[in-house]
C-alpha cells in the first residue's frame, strides 16, 4: 500500500517567478537536491520539472510542475512554470493560493521585464509575501550583484514589500554538491521558513477547489487536481462542479497529495481527488468543485477595476464601454465586455465601476479577484463586488 501522508507540519504553497532564464527551474531542482541529503525532499532533476502532467500520471498524482519537499518546520508544495505565459495563466490565476513567492533574478543580468511584471502580478493577486535569491552569484561580480540588489529593493518596496530577505545564491553550484552554494540554498530556505508566515486557512468554511487539471487514471477514473482553497474534503464527500456548463455532483472516492492518500484534505493543501462515475470530458480547468449548493455559476457581475497605467505594464489610450478583455479569475480565463456606464470611459491610473458580462457562466462570489489581459499582457485587476440577485 501506499505511505500515508502524515500533517507533521504546516504545510504551504510557494512558487519561483522571475524573467525566463535567470535559473527558476535550476534552483528548485537545487532545492530538491540539498534537501534531499537531509531526507527532506526526493530530488527532482532539471529535466523533470517541466514534464507534461498526462506523462507523468501515476497514480493519483498532481501537476508535475509541482514538487514537495519539507523544511525542519514546513511541508511546501512548491510551483515551478516553464515559461511567462504558463505563470500568468498558471500562477495568475491560481496565485490567490500562493502563500509565498521565491523571485529569482539573475545576478548577472539584473531586473528584466518579466521580472518587474511578476512582482506587480504577485502584489495584484495578493501574494503577501516574497523572497529574493540573487541567482547565479558564483559568476558574478560581488559588486554588480550589490547594485541589482539595490534596484531590487526598490522595485519591491515601490509595490510594497518591505524588509524582503536577498539571497545570494547558485542553483547551478547548489545542484552540482558545491558545499558554498548548498550552504547558500540552505540560508534561502530558512530565510523563506522565517519571512512567510504560516496563512490562516479557512478549513471551517465550506468546501471549494478551483480545478488545475483533469487526468484519467486507468483502472480508477477520473482524478481532479488542485489547491483547496476553502473546507475540507473526505472520502465519501459529495462535491458539486459549477461553472463554464453543466454542473454535476459525484462522490470522492479517493483524497491524495504528492501521490499519498489522506484522510482529510484541508484547505492549502494540493489535492487529487478521485471521482466516482465521472467522465474526463465532463471536468474542465476553471470549474469549481464545491460543497453541494454552496457555489453558483454567473456571467455578469459588478466590479471595481484598477487600470494599470503605462509605466505599470498597463495601456497607454483609455478604454471605453464595449471593450473586450480576457477575464482571469481563479484557474480560468474567458472572454467579457466591459460596460462603464456614465461617460463611457475609463483612463489608464483609474479605479472604475463596471459592469461586466463574461462569455462563459464561472462561479463567482464577491470579493473574487482577477486579473484583467489583453494582447498577451495584465492591463488592470479588479474585485468582484456584486452579483445579480
Ligand atoms: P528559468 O528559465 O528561470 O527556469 O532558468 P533555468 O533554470 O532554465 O536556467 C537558465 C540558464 O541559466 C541555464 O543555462 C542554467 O544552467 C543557467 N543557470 C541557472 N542557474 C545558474 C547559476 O546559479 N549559475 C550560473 N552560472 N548559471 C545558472
Ligand atoms: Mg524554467
Amino acid at each position: 500500500a501506499k505511505q500515508a501522508y502524515t500533517r507533521a507540519k504546516p504545510h504551504l504553497n510557494i512558487g519561483t517567478m522571475g524573467h525566463v532564464d535567470h535559473g527558476k527551474t535550476t534552483l528548485t531542482a537545487a532545492i530538491t537536491k540539498v534537501l534531499s541529503d537531509r531526507g527532506g525532499a526526493t530530488f527532482v532533476p532539471f529535466d523533470r520539472i517541466d514534464r507534461a502532467p498526462e506523462e507523468a500520471a501515476r497514480g493519483i498524482t498532481i501537476n508535475i510542475s509541482h514538487v514537495e519537499y519539507e523544511t525542519a518546520t514546513r511541508h511546501y508544495a512548491h510551483v515551478d512554470m516553464p515559461g511567462h505565459a504558463d505563470y500568468v495563466k498558471n500562477m495568475i490565476t491560481g496565485a490567490a493560493q500562493l502563500d509565498g513567492a521565491i523571485l529569482v533574478v539573475s545576478a548577472l543580468d539584473g531586473i528584466m521585464p518579466q521580472t518587474r511584471e511578476h512582482v506587480l502580478l504577485a502584489r495584484r493577486v495578493g501574494v503577501g509575501h516574497v523572497v529574493v535569491a540573487l541567482n547565479k552569484a558564483d559568476a558574478a561580480d560581488p559588486e554588480l550583484a550589490d547594485l541589482v540588489e539595490l534596484e531590487l529593493r526598490d522595485l519591491l518596496a515601490g509595490h510594497g514589500y518591505h524588509g524582503v530577505p536577498v539571497v545570494r545564491v547558485s542553483g547551478l553550484g547548489a545542484l552540482r554538491g558545491e558545499p558554498e552554494w548548498t550552504a547558500a540554498v540552505e540560508a534561502l530556505l530558512r530565510a523563506v521558513d522565517d519571512h512567510v508566515p504560516v496563512p490562516v486557512r479557512f478549513t471551517g468554511a465550506p468546501f471549494l477547489l478551483p480545478v488545475e487539471n483533469v487526468l484519467t487514471v486507468t483502472g480508477r477514473g477520473t482524478v481532479v487536481t488542485g489547491v483547496i482553497e476553502r473546507g475540507t474534503v473526505a472520502v465519501g464527500d459529495t462535491v458539486e462542479a459549477v461553472g463554464l456548463g453543466d454542473g454535476f455532483t459525484a462522490v470522492v472516492t479517493g483524497v491524495e497529495t504528492f501521490g499519498k492518500p489522506m484522510e482529510r484534505g484541508q484547505a492549502g493543501d494540493n489535492a487529487a481527488l478521485l471521482l466516482r462515475g465521472v467522465r474526463r470530458e465532463q471536468v474542465r480547468r476553471g470549474l469549481v468543485l464545491a460543497a453541494p449548493g454552496t457555489q453558483t455559476a454567473h456571467r455578469r457581475f459588478t466590479a471595481r477595476i484598477h487600470l494599470l497605467t503605462e509605466s505599470e505594464g498597463g495601456r497607454r489610450t483609455a478604454v471605453t464601454t464595449g471593450y473586450r478583455p480576457q477575464f482571469y479569475l481563479r484557474t480560468t480565463d474567458v472572454p467579457g465586455r466591459v460596460d462603464l456606464g456614465g461617460d463611457g470611459l475609463a483612463l489608464p491610473g483609474e479605479t472604475v465601476e463596471a459592469s461586466v458580462e463574461l462569455g462563459r457562466p464561472v462561479a463567482l462570489e464577491t470579493g473574487l479577484g482577477f486579473a484583467v489581459r489583453e494582447g498577451g499582457r495584465t492591463v488592470g485587476a479588479g474585485t468582484v463586488t456584486a452579483l445579480p440577485g
